[in-house]
């Protein structure tokens, strides 16, 4: 197969533009990564800023192939839900996660809850449910100890569909996230509507603060529509003390970012990870 890629690959150079050759290049290796289980989770803490302590671990997905260049998912998710190859990634993100979980409360460690990332395309291709409840059943973790992140217009893609696979999330004891909160194209009358658990205040709403007004006012009103509704808050990419303090200032319940760490592999998660008596 790797043959015939690089004859079809030759073939064509004389006569595609650069960004042609480029996407059938990444879509190759992108195939070949889903073939070979050459895809891996890292993970990235989320801390409680009350009294500092982990209280999650979002999963996200690395390609590093050791004979290419690594290659980031904000360029290759995007590439995966136009050939609808997201489907197959999505669901070994959902199995090794699952995986993974298990096996650290195997181990005695407490990772409080794993988030995965759900796409908009994945959403809307509908049977995240079964996949979810299927992925959970195999790995034995607890439906407790999983969040499934969507950002708002994943879920409006959901259409008239979302509210019963969400209730059925809240059923299973799935919390759901709504990623990259405040940047979406909706009304807020869903967060009354689904049983929203988290908010995720997306990052460009934090990198200027404190210093700019708007986004420290707008930030604030996010923490407290957040507390009047029974919603939790989290801040992303959180890089510096000085937003950290205004955030804590606040009473915005949790944050990750750099400051904290950045995603690191399995391995290294393991090490920030508290003990508990394996249920
Ligand atoms: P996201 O879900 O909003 O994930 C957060 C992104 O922000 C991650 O980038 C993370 O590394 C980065 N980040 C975390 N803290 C900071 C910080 O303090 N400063 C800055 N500048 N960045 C920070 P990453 O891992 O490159 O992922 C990019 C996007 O790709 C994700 O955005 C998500 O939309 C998508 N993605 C990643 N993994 C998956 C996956 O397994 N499934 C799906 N469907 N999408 C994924
Ligand atoms: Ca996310
Ligand atoms: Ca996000
Ligand atoms: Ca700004």
């Amino acid at each position: 197969a790797k043959r015939a890629g690089r004859n079809t690959y030759r073939y064509y150079t004389g006569s595609m533009t650069e960004a042609a050759q480029y996407r059938l290049a990444l879509d190759n290796r992108l195939r070949r990564a889903l073939e070979r289980n050459e895809f891996q989770l890292w993970y990235q803490p989320l801390y409680r800023l009350s009294d500092q302590r982990l209280v999650g671990l979002e999963a996200l997905v690395r390609l590093d192939q050791p004979d290419l260049p690594p290659v980031g998912p904000a360029i290759f998710i995007p590439m995966l839900e136009e050939t609808g190859q997201i489907i197959a990634l999505g669901d070994w993100v959902t199995r090794e996660a699952c995986r993974q979980g298990r096996a650290w409360l195997d181990a005695g460690l407490d990772f409080g809850r794993i988030a995965i990332n759900l796409s908009p395309v994945e959403a809307r291709r509908g049977g995240t449910d079964e996949r979810l409840r299927a992925a959970l059943a195999a790995s034995g973790l607890p439906p407790d100890r999983l969040e499934l992140e969507i950002t708002e217009s994943g879920l409006m893609e959901q259409g008239e569909h979302a509210e019963g696979f969400l209730r059925s999330l809240q059923a299973q004891g799935v919390q759901l996230a709504i990623d990259d909160f405040g940047t979406g194209y909706s009304s807020l009358a869903y967060l009354k509507r689904f049983p929203v658990g988290k908010l995720k205040i997306d990052r460009s709403f934090i990198n200027d603060l404190p210093g700019d007004a708007n986004d420290a006012q707008l930030v604030s009103t996010m923490v407290t529509l957040g507390r009047s509704l029974g919603i939790s808050v989290l801040a992303e990419g959180v890089e510096s003390s000085e937003q950290l303090a205004f955030l804590t200032a606040l009473g915005c319940e949790a944050a990750q970012g750099y400051l904290f760490s950045p995603p690191r592999p399995a391995a290294e998660a393991a090490a920030w990870l508290p003990r508990c008596d394996a249920p």
